[in-house]
């Protein structure tokens, strides 16, 4: 007898059974894990291949655990608000008018840029079968010993960045409580006037700026020394430090408005406050991806249009081919920065736009330029801003309604201590902080995943649209070099918010050993008679 992990009944079976059963499922689960073999190719993804084995470990006792798995679960898709690409400004409208049409589309050839081995007719009788295990082997021996240590090295230290990063946080947080530090600010803006929203905005100002001064120390540690060191980053000190202090002048437009918008809320709605809050973020992150690539992001760097032909046309096409419209294709300056290999393409209706970086432009072959544009697509055509937006309402609804009840608990042991009254009191912003980072900080593994699961949704849209294997095996490589190639399961699990090296280039290779029938056609047959 066979039933699904979720299957009301199993709760009434009796305990020897669900013991030998657990054993069955727990003990290979915990055997490949230690095993550290090559992940089994799965085309759902990880979470998929996780999911049921935390289901199987809490059996018969405990459904309301299960719910709250399911509802964990549900809301680790939300935790990533936004793309993790960089966006960019959408095509300018007058721009757009003077934007001569798009030249007719060039002659079909889908293979025109494609390495030779995808070539082959689609005659499986007479191809030699591909060992993709092997042929993934290949391509990840293929990086000098040195090369890989050092990019384990950086992104295994990134692991601990994430505690230090919360650590530093939540010591911020106590400390701005425990000396009455946030008390007194608040009190300063009492007496400064009795306009509550101004009340709230002459706390938030030096709440920020205070903030961001006790984080500086790893802050220049994390984005400035460590990316030298690592041969990441291309900006002096100067110019990085006028870009720090940028970002602090927007946070502090942009945080005093939205903690205007959430202490309203506080005020009008002081116990059912999580969930209008959640509204007011997701009205925020709608708000901030909107102005982000119009006004924020050219802050910082220049969008041009590509005009080398022979880069955009293939771009264009492959973006004609997936319904997107644009007519142009941008490249952004990133290597004012950093070394790093990106692109993206976001923007709604009619200012959609695609941008690479120049990093990819003048380190990458047409082929995995290709590969990257077609990833990029992926994201657009599977609606992934939006279902990202969604995923992040869901999970900060489960973080604020925690928050609630931490807060209330924490406010009547230690509120006359701190001199914090009530969530509307805005001296209580640190505690607010301090749980909502906890909350975040423990579930970092499924916020991974759910971003993971879209990234290898997009992978697998981008390999069938643009149909390179080997560019797309190229560039794993290339983002190797800050991304780990080859994690443990359990790593890749916890830690990665794309799919790994090797499992890009596993992907890429089972995808050439299917061998599809490559689509070459005469336009002039196949019309209806
Ligand atoms: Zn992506």
């Amino acid at each position: 007898m066979v039933r699904i992990a979720m299957d009301p009944v199993e709760g009434s079976l009796p305990a020897p059974k669900w013991a030998a059963r657990a054993r069955r499922i727990v003990r290979p689960a915990v055997v490949s894990l230690l095993a550290r073999k090559e992940p089994k190719y799965h085309p759902r993804g990880n979470l998929f291949e996780k999911v049921p084995f935390i289901f199987h470990l809490h059996p018969h006792h405990c459904r309301p655990l299960k719910r709250f798995w399911l509802a964990l679960i549900l809301l680790t898709f939300a935790a990533t608000a936004l793309p993790q690409e960089p966006t960019a400004p959408p095509i300018p409208n007058s721009a757009q008018a003077n934007t001569p049409p798009l030249p007719p589309a060039a002659p079909f050839t889908p293979f025109a840029v494609s390495a030779p081995k995808t070539n082959a007719p689609a005659q499986p009788s007479l191809i030699a079968p591909f060992d993709s295990a092997a042929a993934t082997r290949e391509w990840l021996d293929s990086i000098p010993a040195d090369q890989k240590a050092k990019s384990n090295a950086y992104f295994q230290g990134g692991y601990w960045l994430i505690l230090w990063n919360f650590l530093i946080t939540a010591l911020i947080a106590l400390l701005l409580l425990a000396t009455r530090t946030s008390a007194r600010i608040r009190d300063f803006a009492e007496r400064s006037t009795r306009f509550k929203a101004m009340q709230v905005i002459i706390y938030a100002i030096p709440y920020i700026i205070l903030t961001a001064a006790l984080s500086f120390p790893l802050t220049v540690y994390e984005r400035y020394f460590r990316e030298h060191q690592y041969g990441m980053a291309t900006q002096t000190f100067g110019p990085w430090f006028a870009e720090q202090l940028k970002g602090l002048i927007i946070a502090l437009i942009l945080g005093p408005i939205f903690l205007v918008a959430l202490y309203a809320v506080f005020r009008a709605a002081p116990r059912t406050w999580w969930l209008w809050a959640t509204a007011v973020v997701v009205a925020g992150t709608f708000f901030f991806s909107f102005i982000f690539p119009l006004f924020i992001e050219p802050i910082f760097n220049k969008y041009t249009p590509l005009t080398d032909p022979k880069i955009r046309d293939p771009i264009l096409q492959l973006a004609r081919a997936n319904e997107i419209p644009v007519t142009k294709v941008f490249v952004v300056d990133a290597s004012r920065q950093t070394k790093r290999v990106s692109a993206n393409v976001a923007g709604f209706l009619n200012t959609t736009r695609i941008a690479l970086n120049d990093n990819l432009l003048n380190q990458c072959t047409l082929p995995e330029i290709r590969a990257v544009m077609a990833h990029e697509m992926g994201h657009y055509v599977l609606n992934h801003i939006v279902k990202l937006a969604l995923f992040s309402a869901l999970s900060f609804l489960v973080g604020f309604a925690l928050t609630k009840a931490a807060f209330d608990l924490l406010v009547r042991k230690y509120g006359s201590r701190w001199g914090v009254c009530d969530i509307a009191d805005p001296a209580g912003l640190p505690l607010i902080g301090l749980s909502i980072g906890i909350y975040f900080f423990l579930i970092t593994p499924l916020s991974n995943t759910s971003s993971r699961v879209i990234e290898r949704e997009a992978d697998i849209f981008g390999i069938n649209a643009a149909r390179e294997p080997d560019g797309m095996a190229k560039i794993a490589l290339k983002l190797g070099i800050y991304r780990k190639m080859e994690p443990t399961p359990l790593e890749e699990f916890v830690f990665f918010d794309h799919p790994s090296g090797r499992s890009r280039i596993r992907m890429a290779m089972d995808w050439k050993a299917a061998n599809l029938p490559n689509g070459t056609f005469d336009p002039s047959v196949g019309k209806p008679k």
